[in-house]
Formats: C-alpha cells, structure tokens, sequence
C-alpha cells in the first residue's frame, strides 16, 4: 500500500493534540454534571431524513455538507454533522418523552463536507448540551450560564463574547418573515445570489449572510422588535433578567438568527475575534418545535453545541502527563523483581514504567529523557537483598531501600 494518507479536512489527536481535546471534554463533562445533565452517546448516523427534518433543506448543510450514502440494505444514511438530532431522535424513538425533563450531554465525531481550513474540519468534535421539556426563560439562562461556566473552567472567559437575540414566538416571527420577504424583494436586484434564492422561502438567513452586498442593505432591514407579541417581550425581558443575575456579560445582536421554523425565543453565541473566520466557538437556542417535527409530542428545548477543535485552538495551558517513576533492571536476573516493584507501584497508583533495552548508562539517560523524578535500579546484588536502590533524579542522592518500603518512600519524596 504506498501513498496512504489521512483523507482531506480529517485530522488525528495524538499527544499534545489529545490531551488538549480530552481535557476539554472531561471538563464539560464535569461541568454539565453539576447541572443535573447525564453523558447520550447515540449511533454516529442516522436515517438521512433525521437531519434533513431537523435542518431544513435550505440550510447549507442539508444543500451541501452532508455525508449521505446508501447502504447495501438500499437505506439512505447520513454520518452525522450535528448533535441535535439524533438527541431528539432519541427522546423519541425511547420514550422518553414520557419523563421530562431530560438533561443531555453528548460529545463526539460530526462529519461535514466544507471546505477545510483552520477551525474548519470534515470530521471535527463537538460538546453538546440540550434541556428536554422546559419551557421558562431562567433555563435558557441556566443553559447559556452552564456554557459560560465550561469556558470559564477552561480559561477562556476573557477571549469570548457573549452575543445574543431573540427571534420572538411563531406568531411574531411569522409577521417579521413577511415584512422581510416584502423588504427585500423591494430591492432583490442587489441581493447575493444566494440570498435572492433564499428570500421566498428563508429570508431570515439573509440577515446572517456574510456577502457585503447583502450587509449593505441589512442596516434599513425591518427588525423583530416591532413585531414581538407581548408574551415573546415578556420572555425575553426575563431572560436578559436572568443573565444580569446569573452575573455573565451579553451583548444583543439582532443579526443572530437561525432559519429554521422550529427555532424561537433565545439565539445566542460566544464568540471569539481570535479565530478569524472561525470565530464562534459555542453556539446555541431554543428549539421548542424540532421534537414534533421528529413524530413527537411538542416538547420544549434548549441547547447549544461547541466545536471541541476550536477551544482547544484557544486553548493555552495545555496539561501535562505525568513523570513516571523509572524503573531499571541492570541485569536479566534483576527483571524478575523489576516486573515485581513495577506491578506493586502501579497497584498504588504511582505511574511507572520500565526502560526495555540498553546498558545501564543507555538507561539512565533515556530515565533522564522521560523527566523521570525518580530511579529504582536493581541488580544482582539487590535481588539477593531483596532490597532496590532509590536515586533521586533531581538531586542526584541515592539510598538502599527495602522492598516493602518502596511506596512508602516514593510517597514521601513526590509529596508536594
Ligand atoms: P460556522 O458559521 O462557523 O460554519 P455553524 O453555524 O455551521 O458554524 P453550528 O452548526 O452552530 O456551526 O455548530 C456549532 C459549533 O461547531 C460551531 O460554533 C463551531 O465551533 C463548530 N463547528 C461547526 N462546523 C465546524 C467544522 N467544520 N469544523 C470544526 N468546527 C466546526
Ligand atoms: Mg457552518
């Protein structure tokens, strides 16, 4: 097999790279469960029409990002690219719609064909969260905060912006469509391509184009301010009430929409200008109409979702492996015992590890390589002692010391 390699937009988490990634996960992870949310992990895909419900064909990523195949059985699947769905798929096809609410928290692969870049992927994480059956505005508060919590954990409050909207109830977002689709038709003529295709059936999506011609005219455009219901300006009064109580920082974006009809209320994004074009890094809103539209009963939601390569992008403390404890053996008659100390070691949870090969200098000096704090060297002479030597890497100084006692010393001379 010559010329393999990784496949276009697909990356690999080794080292440095992983333990970034697993960092950021573990945390979310801790962080979530202090909200009450419980790990899904559901199948990496699903029937393709579990996305192109919930994404609407006009979004990008049904029109062009999907990786849909069929199967031999003829099935059309969709590897996934996004969490959303197959959570709600899941609420479902399990009943669980009978026991709300439900707190989920996923993390995993998504799979979109974009064209990659820095913080743009084919196969990237994402950490995810969604609330199931709750429909007062303190959640969507509680959900944005648990999201700021995660950054804040992974010292990154200071590097993003809370950005948030509201895109009102149906009943407000159906009177703002309309005078949308009437704005910009007044002036289709200057429109993007793209947004001249979109503005009969979503012209909500203009308003996030990043096209300028299309920025030009957002300035005039009508906004939802002016058509909210009175219950949709209470809700989002008391989210904004919320937020200031729950003490995190907002900025109000009316450019942050999202097309779809199932999505209402709250829209929000914490963004970063650390990332150029890549600059959201947790993205989220409530959808209380997806669930239906998945053949359940209505049921409220809110979530978010954040790419796992992006924070790891802004990342900048990266954590460290541990320094084992190096064992060596100067003889074959010494590697008994060395198998023996090593077991013991790692039954007591002191990481450590055996150099296979080479002279005992060859040794040391790979000991010394590996930032090892401490040697256990044992020869002929310590096998018939049943004792090992304990040399102290950092200063030099070793002493004989009895098998049983081996812990114990170690403990003491690693304790901080
Ligand atoms: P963008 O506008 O950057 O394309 P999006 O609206 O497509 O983002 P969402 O579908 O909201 O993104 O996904 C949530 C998060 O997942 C994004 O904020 C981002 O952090 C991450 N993400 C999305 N697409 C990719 C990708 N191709 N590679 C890496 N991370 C991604
Ligand atoms: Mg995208």
């Amino acid at each position: 097999m010559s010329d393999v390699k990784a496949v276009r937009g697909t990356h690999d988490l080794i080292g440095e790279d992983q333990r970034r990634h697993n960092h950021i996960i573990q945390t979310a992870r801790h962080i979530t469960s202090l909200y009450g949310f419980e790990e899904w992990v559901t199948p990496v895909f699903e029937e393709t029409r579990v996305f192109a419900r919930s994404l609407g064909d006009t979004s990008d990523i049904v029109s062009k990002e999907m990786y849909s195949f069929e199967d031999r059985g003829g099935d059309s699947l969709t590897l996934r690219p996004e969490g959303t769905a197959g959570i709600c798929r899941a609420l479902v096809t399990n009943s669980l719609t009978q026991s709300l609410p439900q707190k989920a928290f996923y993390a995993g692969p998504m799979f979109r064909y974009e064209r990659p870049q820095k913080g743009r992927y084919r196969q990237f994480y994402q950490i995810g969260a969604e609330l199931l059956g709750v429909d007062v505005p303190f959640a969507d508060a509680e959900i944005i905060a648990m999201g700021y919590d995660i950054l804040k954990a992974l010292g990154l409050a200071d590097d993003v912006v809370l950005e948030l909207n509201t895109l009102g109830d149906a009943k407000s977002r159906q009177a703002w469509r309309e005078a949308l689709i009437a704005y910009f038709k007044a002036v289709k003529d200057k429109l993007s391509s793209d947004s001249q295709n979109r503005l009969e059936r979503n012209p909500l999506r203009i308003l996030d184009s990043k096209s300028p011609e299309d920025r030009a005219l957002l300035a005039d455009a009508p906004s939802l301010e002016n058509f909210m219901t009175e219950e949709a300006r209470t809700f989002w009064d008391q989210l904004r009430k919320a937020l200031d109580h729950f003490k995190i920082p907002f900025k109000t974006n009316p450019f942050i929409v999202r097309g779809l009809d199932y999505y209402n209320h709250t829209v929000f994004e914490f963004v970063t200008t650390k990332l150029g074009a890549q600059g959201t890094v947790l993205a989220g809103g409530r959808y209380d109409g997806l669930v239906a539209e998945m053949g359940g009963p209505a049921v409220p939601a809110i979530g978010w979702a954040s790419g796992v390569e992006r924070l790891s992008l802004l990342l900048e403390k990266v954590p460290e492996v541990s320094k084992p404890v190096v064992v060596i053996a100067l003889s074959a008659i010494a590697q008994p015992m060395a198998f023996e100390v090593l077991q013991n070691l790692r039954h007591h949870n002191i990481h450590s590890e055996i150099i296979y090969k080479g002279n005992p200098r060859k040794q040391m000096e790979k000991a010394n390589k590996l930032g090892a704090p401490i040697a256990i060297i044992i020869g002929e002479e310590e096998v018939q002692q049943q004792q090992v030597q304990l040399k102290n890497l950092h200063l030099g100084d070793q002493k004989a010391v009895a098998l049983e006692q081996i812990v114990s010393q170690i403990k003491m001379m690693t304790a901080k």
